[in-house]
């Protein structure tokens, strides 16, 4: 092996660690900062080192090394990139009077040419080449510096990776890339029949952003996205003195510009607009208005940028549904893993068709994107098909309070966290959360979960407030005469949640797993899982993080999650309490269950005198399983197993909820 660096005498997760922040540190001289201190055959030697290395320890692999963005594997965050030449945005005009003032002032004559693209709605991003290669691909960012998304961007059919040996040495080639309408439609259809597996968008360019800033391009990979190029923002070698020949040029290397392009005269601006947004319904892609830009780079050059737009280019904006309207206040939702999203409490304004009091903000980036604050005035736009939202601040008053996620959960008072490489905030509540609680039980009962007929939603809140239930597995001991005394229930309502309830029980392993809400291990994570196990729950509970990792789908993060969360005995205690109260699945035979039956994590109380042995062979035949044997209930008991005359130790369990087992249960476990 040749070795680039002397790492002989350090361990091994030692030698990768530096093998692998040398690498991105080179990494970063060459593509950033444009001045590189080793040569490239050193460079991939110590590449390939570290590779073999990875090879012989995967389980100290760097999810940031460098080898990790070949092939597009899960990333744990984005490389910031520094844009080379800054990606400005366009100025925006409403009116044809604005338009007009815009090419008066940019000394446009009745000669000049103009290229009028249609204005996609998807995320800017800049493409650049090295030695005919796709170096490196970045989001616009804030103009000055974007996100690596090279990974995802290989996902793309219609960008070249590699260009002919007729293309330039150094290119940077900026376009847009937007998720067609159809396949946008076919996502959120998707994720609406999932339930809420899968997020849906608001709309083609989140979308096309969610996907793009996808860790893992498989996933992003299933979700085509296009591209369009619109200029050339750096070239090594001569190029036309036109913008027309410049997508030209951009063409022949095999970059798709769109057809809607055109060269124009100043008396066909209206009409091209025009023409465009009669079209606009029946095109492929979301288009919300159209770019003109002076088509002589030498005129474009003589008028230079006024701040960060350039004045020789603008974006005619076409009219949406829309109303002003005020933002009163932001709330912040619990959702079932603690997930806060902020949501904007509007003064009612009548949209769309529809009246409108409050729209989701998703999160703090997108508040931070409006740059809006309490008491704005806003625009609120409603699309068909588009769940309404504010789209933009019209004015922002000196008494405007900032929004900022609250520190303590709204609901319960914990702390609120920010997980590290995540936008969301997060309370820390768990179930002790009654809004985290009651979400959770919600989801439990959803119809590609335990489907729960004729528990609803308002329901779930009635019966969490009215203290029936704390948990989903509650559900199953609930007393029905009592649910039938609350307000607007009585028996014949009831009488069909008990159906609904009993009818639940009867479901797969998978749904029971995915009903526990395990952070990052959704539906069909569960649906691999089980199937990878075979239906074995005491296989699932035993299985070590490495041998999680070999089920479809799961990464490292989803296998240590998915690791701790069986092992937390509030897991345990709610799988075992619906067992208890008889929810089934198809698993295997009893008798190879019993055989392979580990207990390990377990924490059992033995109480009351047993026929079959004394308390004490007990205790070693489960410690043999690898149970803990504890002497008094408390919260960590995952099982209390009570034998005859049980006393205070039995009340204890069922006031805290500890799932309760006889003494044939006991025997089936220890295998006798
Ligand atoms: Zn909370």
């Amino acid at each position: 092996m040749n070795h680039a660096l002397d790492l002989s005498a350090i361990s091994p997760e030692a030698s990768m660690a530096t093998l692998s922040s040398t690498l991105i540190h080179w990494a970063r001289e060459y593509y950033t900062l444009d001045a590189p201190t080793v040569c490239d055959n050193k460079y991939d030697a110590t590449f390939n080192e570290l590779k073999a290395l990875e090879e012989l320890h995967p389980e100290f692999i760097n999810p940031n090394s460098p080898t990790q963005r070949i092939g597009g594997d899960r990333l744990e965050g984005f490389v910031q990139i520094r844009h080379k030449t800054p990606m400005l945005s366009l100025n925006n005009v409403y009116t044809d009077q604005e338009q007009e003032d815009f090419f008066t002032k940019a000394g446009l004559n009745i000669y000049s040419h103009i290229i009028a693209e249609p204005k996609l709605d998807g995320l800017a991003v800049s493409l650049y080449y090295v030695n005919r290669k796709l170096a490196y691909a970045a989001t616009r960012g804030d103009g000055q510096t974007g996100e690596d998304v090279t990974h995802n961007i290989k996902t793309i059919h219609s960008i070249p990776v590699e260009l002919d040996d007729s293309a330039p040495a150094i290119l940077e080639v900026r376009g847009e890339v937007v998720m067609k309408k159809h396949i946008f439609s076919k996502l959120n259809a998707k994720a609406q029949a999932s339930g809420g597996e899968f997020r849906t968008f608001a709309n083609c360019r989140n979308a096309a952003a969610g996907t793009l800033r996808q860790l893992d391009s498989q996933k992003a990979a299933k979700r085509p996205l296009d591209f369009y190029a619109y200029a050339i923002a750096e070239c090594s070698s001569e190029l036309p003195d036109t913008h027309s020949g410049r997508l030209g040029f951009i063409t022949t290397l095999g970059f798709p510009v769109h057809t809607a392009v055109q060269r124009i005269t100043p008396a066909g601006l209206g009409k091209y607009s025009d023409a465009i947004y009669a079209r606009r319904e029946s095109m492929n892609e979301e288009i919300d208005g159209v770019v003109f830009k002076i088509d002589s780079i030498a005129h474009q050059e003589r008028l230079g940028f006024v701040s960060r737009a350039p004045k020789w280019a603008i974006a005619r904006k076409f009219p949406a549904d829309e109303k002003e309207t005020t933002l009163e206040i932001v709330d912040w939702q619990v959702g079932a893993s603690g997930i806060l999203t902020p949501v904007a409490r509007l003064s009612p304004v009548h949209v769309g068709g529809v009246t409108i009091s409050n729209s989701t903000l998703h999160n703090l980036n997108e508040i931070r994107r409006l740059d809006l604050a309490i008491g704005d005035r806003v625009v609120v736009s409603r699309a068909a098909d588009v769940i309404p939202k504010v789209t933009s601040v019209l004015s922002r008053p000196l008494d405007r309070q900032t929004i900022s996620a609250p520190t303590e959960c709204p609901s319960c008072g914990s702390t609120v966290v920010q997980d590290s490489g995540h936008v969301a905030y997060r309370c820390t509540g768990g179930t002790r959360c009654p809004a985290q609680a009651v979400a959770l039980i919600k989801r439990f009962a959803r119809r590609d979960l335990m489907d729960i007929d004729g528990l609803g939603e308002k329901l779930v809140e009635q019966l969490y407030e009215a203290n029936f239930i704390q948990k989903p597995s509650d559900l199953y001991y609930l007393c029905f005469s009592a649910v039938a005394e609350l307000p607007g229930m009585g028996e014949k309502s009831a009488l069909k949640l008990k159906k609904g309830i009993e009818a639940s029980r009867e479901t797969t392993l998978d749904k029971v797993l995915a009903a526990q809400n395990i952070r990052e291990v959704g539906r069909s994570a569960c649906r691999e899982l089980t199937k990878h196990f075979d239906n074995d729950l005491h296989a699932i509970f035993a299985a070590t993080q490495e041998q999680l990792l070999d089920v479809e789908l799961f990464g490292p993060v989803m296998a240590e999650l998915a690791y701790n969360a069986f092992r937390e005995p509030s897991f345990q205690q709610e799988i075992a309490r619906l067992r208890y109260a008889g929810v089934v699945w198809p698993e295997k035979s009893t008798k190879a269950a019993a055989e392979g039956d580990s207990l390990e994590g377990q924490v059992w109380v033995l109480t009351g005198t047993f026929t079959s042995m004394t308390r004490s062979e007990a205790e070693t035949k489960l410690a043999a399983k690898g149970c803990r044997v504890a002497s008094s209930v408390s919260k960590n008991v995952t099982t209390l197993c009570a034998g005859a005359k049980a006393g205070s130790k039995l009340a204890k369990a069922e006031k805290i909820g500890v799932p309760v087992v006889d003494e044939d249960y006991l025997l089936s476990v220890i295998g006798e």
